[in-house]
């Protein structure tokens, strides 16, 4: 009913006893004794109808009290909203249990983490790969019960955009990949995930990758000192032999240089991002860097920009490695001077070797790390390249908790950046 309706009515029925009262106080001459009156009776009235509220509103399903006027509205409406809620509750209870009856029947362990990082909910899963046992658990910090250092800092850092690998607590033979997912005002749903499988998969791809470039570079050592032997012994002179023997020569050279930047990767895949690390003094190392290429190819400049004099974290030796990868590059589709620049933005260190080569496609830049991928490829393997320098470099950023940025335009040059944390 109108609000407006029902309140009128109201205060007509208030206005018809007030004067009611009046009219018999009048009659025995007492018209502000029968007012008083009419107005002790509206109040007793009322409290009547508010104490039959709240003796309803403590009864739980209850159906409204009847009532009339604005009395029969205001329950009216209170009831109403109680159905809205009631049914409101009832929907997001079923949603829930949906949920839970859902993640109970993943293969992954599933956990519910509230805002203050206790464990509210896990599924059966989650017992034999994280060790969690609900409802035992429930309640409990989830940094509590899973403490390992690894998994600490990964929860703790708040960044979840990579998955963690780590081994199950439940069971050190299982390995797991962690992913976690924030969800409502601080809430995290973690996923466990079996990848024990998967890990022996690409560990007996590594140690297949390197073992066989291990076991090549023995016989291709012969066959590179025969070669040499051969064309320095004079004993072919005839170019129809010696032009074919020289190729060889190059092509095993650059097999040598394969198998050797396939063992470097592999060692590389082998450790673990963070391992065997100190402070290096970036400075210092790209002036090392700068020294070396300038010896190495006279006539090319190395132009140093440093702005930041702070220094990283790091193994010198691997990011050596990786500014050498970065300036070999530079330096091979480029002729001109090549830029290397140390600066800082927030937390993050930027080492950028800019050169004003042909630059790359933006299509190509997304897979430039892949390995063995090369935007023109008879032009870098003419110019002796492997594929697999830029896979080298992003790999030693990895182990650094780097990452490795390329922007680069046609025709103007191309800018690799490899982002470090600032110690
Ligand atoms: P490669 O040994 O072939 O140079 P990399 O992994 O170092 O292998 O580089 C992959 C590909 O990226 C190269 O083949 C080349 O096409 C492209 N590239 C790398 N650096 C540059 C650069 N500075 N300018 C233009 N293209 C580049």
């Amino acid at each position: 009913m109108d609000s407006r309706a029902v309140w009128t009515g109201e205060v007509r029925r208030a206005v018809i006893y007030l004067l009611l009262g009046i009219a018999i106080g009048w009659f025995f001459s007492k018209p502000l004794l029968g007012f008083a009156l009419a107005c002790l009776l509206v109040v007793v009235s009322w409290m009547m109808q508010m104490w039959r509220v709240t003796q309803w509103l403590q009864t739980p399903d209850a159906e409204p009290p009847e009532a009339k006027g604005l009395w029969g509205a205001v329950f009216d409406s209170i009831y109403h909203l109680q159905r809205r809620d009631r049914e409101e509750r009832y929907r997001l209870q079923t949603a829930v249990s949906y949920m839970r009856e859902s993640f109970s029947a993943l293969k992954e362990g599933t956990v519910m983490i509230d805002p203050e990082g206790r464990i509210e909910w896990s599924n059966e899963s989650a017992v034999q790969l994280l060790g969690l046992h609900y409802p035992r658990d429930r309640g409990q910090a989830l940094l509590n019960l899973l403490r390992l250092p690894r998994f600490i800092r990964y929860f703790s850092s708040g960044d979840f955009q990579e998955p963690l690998l780590i081994a199950s607590p439940a069971d050190a033979q299982l390995r797991l990949q962690i992913e976690i997912t924030p969800f409502g005002h601080g809430s995290h749903l973690m996923f466990a995930r079996d990848v024990t499988r998967l890990d022996q998969l690409e560990a007996m791809r590594r140690d297949f990758v390197a073992n066989v470039s291990h076991e090549l570079r023995t016989p291709l050592t012969v066959i590179t000192g025969y070669l040499h032997t051969l064309i320095d012994s004079g004993l072919c002179q005839e170019d129809r032999v010696l032009r074919p023997l020289k190729q060889m020569r190059e092509q095993s050279a650059r097999m040598e240089t394969l198998l050797s930047e396939l063992l470097v990767l592999a060692e590389l895949e082998a450790t673990q991002p963070g391992e065997d690390l100190a402070p290096v003094d970036v400075g210092a190392l790209m002036a090392e860097v700068q020294q070396h290429f300038e010896n190495a190819e006279p006539g090319r400049s190395i132009v140093i920009d440093r702005s930041s004099k702070r220094w990283v974290r790091g193994n010198h030796r691997l990011l050596y490695s990786a500014v050498s990868n970065l300036l070999i590059n530079a330096l091979k589709y480029s002729e001109g001077d090549v830029l290397l620049s140390w600066s800082e933005q927030g937390d993050w260190g930027r080492l950028s070797v800019t050169d004003s080569g042909p630059g790359i496609e933006a299509e190509h830049i997304p897979r430039l790390t892949e390995r063995f991928y090369r935007v023109d490829k008879s032009r870098s393997v003419a110019s002796g390249g492997t594929g697999l320098g830029l896979a080298i470099v992003k790999h030693i950023l990895a182990g650094h908790h780097g990452t490795l940025e390329i922007t680069s335009k046609k025709g103007v040059g191309s800018i690799f950046t490899c982002i470090l944390p600032l110690s």
